[in-house]
């Protein structure tokens, strides 16, 4: 066991005035009110290593109940776990209770002078592992407990607004500072808890450069296919910030050096190292690079345009398949589009909405390619919901596709003003 490290402010690097102005009067309000207030997580592992972090995290001592007394503008979250959710106009800042280790029993009722403290002579329903995977865990802990049963050790990282001390109880300092991502506690049982964090792992290196340790990286490539015990939302959710970290790219290639990609996306992968889908692998990159450019742009692309980009090789192979075999052009890629994103062997749980943007958008190609780009079929088309993000498609297509240059080119045009023609009772088959 790590010995406790404790930095007193002019210690570390860490200053006040980085962490988001809402985040600290949430941490300073809770101090004045008498609990512990911690910054956690990776505001304090991105603060530390002079990165801007993308959400700012809080653990306390306070219970949701108390959270939500001090805050008017509070609200009570949570299935998995209890969480306060404490809402500012721009942002939320998740506020959570200290929670206990996996393996700890829930806390003595005298220990726990609340109403809504659980009896401890019943199961804790709360409390549930299946077959070693989390289900449930809202059992209120220490500060100690809450750094252990964080995933890795440069995220087990307190700040303590009272004095501005980092606190340090799994030798996430050190870590942080070999540049090492390190699990906390045994890699195999933590991965096998929850095999979320194996992608977690994958990604959050690769964002700050670092190297997963040497024990936690093979028990990846070992357990990898754990990953089809977790779930397909989270993953999902997990995926689009891959998506969005801005090293999408460098997360690919670790996520795949190590197997997990493919067990994500198995036919997908298998697809990539055929003969017929090898040469989308440079598109397939050079979306997650375009991915990488407009995260750093400060751009936020719709989840269905990523996921047409990323996919659209092989949404289209298909396709192409569909026709020959005598399907009409646009029900084709519809049938394609729904074949990939809603097949069961994938790990992720695509949202419909983004399934039906992703139709949208390919389904636009098809009438883009019917049409000269200035007719009246193609003003309408212009105003189509998803015509943006097609034409976004088009304009990445084009670059890496000569036959779609031309294609381009006609709807890069300024649309001319409508002709007094009269109006096609129908606009054109989509076929
Ligand atoms: P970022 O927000 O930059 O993606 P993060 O580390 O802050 O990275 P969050 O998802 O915001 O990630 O989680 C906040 C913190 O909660 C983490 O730093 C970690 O301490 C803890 N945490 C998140 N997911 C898990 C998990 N699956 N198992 C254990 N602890 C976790
Ligand atoms: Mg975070």
């Amino acid at each position: 066991m790590d010995e406790c490290v404790i930095l007193k402010e002019h210690q570390h690097g860490l200053r006040r005035d980085r962490i988001a102005h809402e985040a600290l009067r949430v941490l300073t309000r809770l101090d004045e009110a008498g609990y512990k207030a911690y910054l956690c997580g990776g505001g304090v592992r991105d603060l530390l290593l002079g990165r801007t972090p993308k959400d700012f995290d809080i653990a306390t001592d306070a219970r949701p109940e108390e959270v939500k007394k001090i805050f008017r503008n509070c609200r009570i979250i949570g299935r998995r776990f209890k969480l306060a959710h404490v809402f500012f106009r721009d942002v939320i800042i998740e506020t959570a209770t200290f929670r206990a280790l996996l393996d700890t029993p829930p806390p003595e009722a005298e220990d726990v002078p609340l109403p809504s403290r659980r009896r401890t002579d019943v199961p804790d329903p709360t409390f549930a592992t299946r077959g070693g995977v989390i289900v449930r865990d809202n059992v209120y802990g220490t500060p100690e407990e809450d750094a252990r049963r964080r995933d890795f050790t440069i995220n087990g990282l307190f700040y303590n607004i009272a004095d501005g001390s980092i606190i340090d109880y799994v030798g996430g300092l050190k870590d942080l500072e070999n540049r090492v991502l390190r699990v906390i506690g045994d890699p195999e049982t933590r991965f096998h808890e929850d095999p979320v964090r194996m992608v977690r792992a994958v990604r959050i290196a690769a964002q700050l450069d670092f190297q997963i340790e040497a024990g936690a990286r093979e028990t990846i490539v070992r357990l990898s296919g754990e990953l089809k015990n977790s779930s397909r939302e989270r993953l999902h959710e997990e995926m689009l910030k891959i998506l969005n970290c801005g090293s999408a790219g460098k997360v690919f290639d670790r996520a795949w050096q190590k197997g997990l990609f493919q067990r994500i996306y198995p036919a997908f992968a298998e697809w990539l190292q055929s003969p017929a889908g090898h040469p989308a692998l440079h598109w397939v990159k050079k979306a997650l690079r375009q991915f990488d450019v407009w995260k750093q742009a400060g751009l936020k692309p719709m989840p269905a345009l990523q996921h047409a980009l990323l996919f659209g090789p092989f949404i289209e192979g298909l396709a192409g398949t569909f026709a020959a075999e005598g399907l009409p052009e646009f029900e084709a890629v519809l049938q394609a589009v729904n074949t990939v994103l809603r097949d069961k062997a994938n790990l992720t749980q695509i949202p419909k909405a983004v399934v039906f943007d992703v139709e949208r958008i390919l389904g636009i190609q098809v009438q883009m390619r019917k049409s000269s780009g200035q007719s009246k079929y193609a003003s309408r088309l212009r105003q189509r919901n998803g015509f943006e993000e097609a034409l976004i498609y088009l304009k990445f297509a084009g670059g890496l596709d000569p036959a779609r240059k031309e294609l381009l080119a006609r709807w890069m045009a300024p649309a001319q003003p409508a002709k007094h023609s009269p109006a096609p009772s129908s606009p054109p088959p989509h076929s």
